[in-house]
């Protein structure tokens, strides 16, 4: 959605607030659409003496397959986002800034998009301590211990494991 945020440079406002929902589903990262489920902001553009900030909370459900183990997964996350809105690209050296057009009109999806980007994970993991596939075998290794592991165990190891089991 397409905010006008005109009224708070001119200082006829001093907060608009903003709530959203963004359809983010055709999103592509890595090969996936991990955005399925909208996409929801909230937060406020406030002005004081011609600065005008964007602050928002970003809510989000991540879904992709695990990079390691190959599963589905899907997780919740959450962003606080700040952006500086300027008019002209010479009223700031903020590289996170967003430019604005005469037509005061903040694209909210195109920030947001962004902002989600950044965030993304280099890996793709269902945890972080996601154990992966067994190499010979391919059992989750999350599921437990398949046999090939089971045969490299040493054998000292192997026996106090038998010991334990037998109590
Ligand atoms: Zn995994
Ligand atoms: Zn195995």
């Amino acid at each position: 959605m397409k905010w006008n945020v005109r009224t708070l440079f001119t200082e006829e406002r001093k907060s608009l607030p903003i709530q959203d929902e963004l359809d983010l589903s055709g999103l592509e990262w890595s090969g996936e659409y991990p955005f399925a489920k909208p996409v929801i902001v909230s937060g406020a553009v406030t002005g004081a003496g011609g600065i005008v900030i964007l602050r928002c909370t970003v809510e989000y459900e991540f879904s992709g397959s695990c990079d390691r183990c190959l599963s589905r997964f899907s997780r919740g996350g959450k962003l606080e986002t700040e952006h500086l809105l300027i008019l002209s690209d010479e009223d700031s050296e903020d590289e996170n800034a967003i430019l604005l057009d005469d037509s005061y009109l903040l694209d909210l999806d195109d920030v947001i998009q962004a902002d989600l980007c950044l965030e993304m994970p280099m890996k793709s993991l269902c945890k972080p301590d996601c154990k992966g596939l067994c190499p010979s075998c391919g059992q989750d290794l999350n599921a437990g211990v398949c046999a090939c592991s089971a045969k490299e165990v040493d054998p000292r190891l192997a026996a106090l494991r038998q010991f334990l089991e037998n109590e």
